[in-house]
């Protein structure tokens, strides 16, 4: 505990006992922000000094029950009368000191107030005085903004970061009572950017031995000492930035913007070891994003940041493709974002741009939401996830993976199906209705991994030696492991090796070059096995798109594989359709047994094949293989019923938390939710601590007491429907 947390060896002594833990620590003696349950911004623009009325808007977030408010302080552009060179002050602000209004009226309605700072861009009269501060392309030109050309980006290795914005930090901190400090879009959780200024060109030479690619391949030598180099730096500048902040005020913060859901470049494990509290920017999905984006992002946050701060910034406006900053999101979409935000245990941000909005739509659902969540307080204070499945979150394969079967570089699109292997074994988890951690596959202690029954591994292509040593360790401590395809065929940079590191477990090693992708290739089912099982009336299941094909390690072990691969046959014209090889002993998948411990391995990408394809088959064979590898230990919570839902189970300062996302819905996996479905009765179990009594479940959306009994440790209940959202609070004596 002490060692993961050893970065916060910080001056004040209140921070290091925080950093032990919220269990027994007096909530006084905890940093402000670790007690933050409900967060909310406005977004200035340049012309709001103009016309912004300081009150009215105070007022409203005061009615959300904010603790925290974000306001724009400065960065590109200052609302205040700063003193700082090139500190561009808004063209507007004439004679008001707009933050210093919003500071006072805010301080005054007892929220707590965060300066919103960019870092991101200045203006050219910065430029001309300082150009060591910009970043520059090949041919020495700046960056201009794409729509806003007359800002220029700024650079992180630049003095900017290291000498501007820590002065704006020293004079804000100075004149106003600012809480925290955050910044708009930097450092994200997403590719690096390659920059020719004079700053870069020396970390190429003295770091990196040369100009890194401008796109990620991790096959390049100098890639790999780039995001080094450049992960080095984000950490250098973030802790740099939290020492500025608190110079005057030790119990203030400094927080970076994160984010990217499932999709991240950078090495999110370690930005998590730097912040004190984790802001995802992840306002709202577009195109074809599935609805579960938002709870997704979640279980990466808690993965790197077990339970201290997370927030997650809900747009009210519509983020959607085209983007339309000053109308409403559907206030349904909106709701279910922020629903998603808490049950997946982050504390909603609500977000809105410009001070004087035609559209006010978006209010009143902020305002319902959070009224609720304030009411409820109590329940929504979460102190462990009873999940005892862990899914790893293979953050180095969805970052860098190139998989042998396309070969190319991933760029853009294309890297996105990297989380494919996730995404399908994701999705597989909801219709079956298991409630799980992410685990990141740099967390792999056994201090992490103790409390599941089994992890399940989608595709971790690229695993280090000591990942898999800690793999086989959780093993051999009688854990149960599912893995899928190429997992730990490569080295975390994405060296092939000879076979699997993990081919002891799985008990299969690698017998030739992947095939695949191909369609109209199968799984035959051999002979009947628990982890497969009951698909009455068929021999054949759809086969995975690509597979490695394996020889199994145990002689023993041949012909008595229960699932085998048929191989590819055409699929056009009719005629042509039949297999050439009606069976074969090329084992899709392996299943072993030792002791408790289970293992299954897939030779195929199952976990993609299912998200790509839509075959219920896979997910059902996904879900029977889970079931198998729980053994006799029983679920922590089963909750059966019609309707495709997302479930989290926590251990709140009440007693429990059984949090229900009700996803049943034509827009699901195309936005925005217009309206929703309710569904039916859903018939809870939920187990509780050996020895605790419950003495109330409550239906706290529903605004009402369910009837319940409890056997033992066993909590039985149902739960009469589900409109958007449940959460059923079982409250202990
Ligand atoms: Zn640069």
């Amino acid at each position: 505990m002490i060692t993961r947390r050893k970065f916060l060896t910080v001056s004040s002594a209140s921070l290091v006992v925080a950093a032990v833990g919220p269990r027994g620590v007096a909530a006084a003696e905890r940093p402000w922000y670790a007690t933050l349950r409900r967060c909310g911004q406005l977004n200035l623009n340049e012309r709001d000094p103009l016309t912004l009325d300081v009150g009215s808007w105070i007022d409203y977030w005061s009615s959300l029950k904010l603790n925290a408010l974000l306001l724009n302080g400065g960065g590109i552009v200052a609302f205040y009368p700063t003193a700082v060179r090139y500190h561009h002050r808004s063209e507007f602000l004439g004679s008001r000191d707009l933050f210093g209004e919003l500071a006072a009226e805010t301080k005054a309605h007892d929220m707590r107030l965060v300066a919103r700072m960019d870092c991101n861009y200045a203006y050219g009269d910065a430029l001309d005085a300082h150009p060591e501060w910009f970043e520059r392309n090949r041919d020495g030109s700046p960056r201009p903004h794409n729509e806003s050309t007359w800002l220029y980006k700024t650079c992180m290795f630049s003095p900017y970061f290291t000498e501007q914005m820590p002065a704006i930090y020293r004079e804000i901190n100075g004149r106003y009572p600012v809480d925290g400090f955050f910044t708009n879009g930097w450092p994200s959780t997403g590719d690096l950017t390659v920059c020719y200024c004079g700053s870069c060109q020396k970390v190429y030479r003295d770091f990196v031995g040369g100009t890194p690619p401008d796109h990620v391949d991790a096959t390049s030598a100098l890639y790999r000492k780039y995001y080094d180099a450049y992960m080095e730096r984000v950490l250098d500048v973030w802790r740099r930035w939290q020492a500025a902040v608190s110079e005057t005020r030790p119990d203030s913060v400094y927080v970076g913007n994160l984010g990217g859901g499932i999709r991240t470049v950078k090495n999110v494990k370690r930005l998590g070891e730097v912040a004190r509290w984790f802001n995802a920017d992840h306002q709202g999905r577009s195109g074809d994003t599935v609805i579960w984006d938002c709870a997704q992002q979640g279980r990466v946050a808690r993965a790197v940041m077990d339970d201290r701060t997370i927030t997650n910034v809900t747009g009210a406006y519509s983020n959607s493709r085209p983007t339309w900053r000053h109308v409403a999101k559907a206030p349904a979409e909106t709701t279910m974002w922020l629903a998603q935000t808490v049950a997946s245990g982050m504390v909603p941000w609500f977000h809105w741009l410009g001070g004087a909005p035609e559209d006010t739509r978006w209010k009143e659902p902020g305002r319902e939401f959070f009224a609720w969540l304030a009411k409820n307080e109590a329940h929504f204070r979460n102190r462990r996830s009873i999940a005892d499945i862990g899914v790893l979150y293979p953050q180095r394969t969805i970052a860098f993976y190139r998989s042998g079967a396309e070969p190319r570089a991933w760029r853009g699109a294309e890297r996105a199906q990297t989380a494919d292997y996730l995404q399908g074994l994701y999705y597989a988890l909801l219709e079956g209705r298991f409630v799980f951690d992410f685990i990141h596959e740099d967390d792999l202690r056994p201090e992490t991994l103790r409390k599941y029954r089994a992890l399940l591994v989608p595709n971790a292509a690229y695993l280090s030696d000591e990942h898999c040593r800690q793999i086989r360790g959780f093993v051999s401590a009688g854990g149960s492991l599912m893995a899928t395809f190429e997992t730990s065929r490569y080295s975390e940079w994405g060296d092939a090796r000879p076979d699997f590191a993990l081919a002891d477990l799985f008990g299969a090693g690698v017998a030739g070059d992947i095939i695949g992708p191909v369609g109209n290739s199968y799984m035959r089912i051999e002979r009947p096995h628990p982890a497969l099982g009951n698909f009455d009336g068929t021999a054949l299941l759809p086969g995975a798109e690509s597979r490695v094909p394996v020889r199994a390690r145990e002689t023993a072990a041949a012909g008595s594989v229960p699932l085998t691969v048929v191989p590819y046959y055409p699929a056009f014209p009719p005629e042509m359709v039949f297999p050439r090889a009606r069976r074969t002993d090329e084992p899709a998948a392996l299943f072993h047994e030792n002791g408790s411990s289970r293992i299954a391995y897939f030779a195929g990408d199952v976990d993609r094949t299912f998200w790509r394809s839509g075959n219920p088959d896979l997910g059902l064979l996904i879900q029977s293989t889970v079931r198998w590898l729980r053994g006799d230990v029983r679920a922590p919570v089963s909750l059966e019923g019609d309707g495709i839902v997302e479930t989290f189970a926590w251990e709140t300062g009440a007693g429990y938390a059984l949090h229900i996302l009700n996803y049943t819905n034509p827009n699901m996996t195309r936005g925005f939710i217009r309206r929703f479905y309710t569904i039916g009765p859903q018939k809870a179990e939920f187990t509780v601590e050996r020895g605790r009594r419950i003495t109330a479940v409550r239906a706290l959306r529903a605004g009402r007491a369910l009837r319940f009994t409890q056997d033992g440790d066993v909590v039985r209940f149902d739960v009469p429907s589900v409109t958007d959202y449940e959460v059923v609070a079982l409250a202990n004596s």
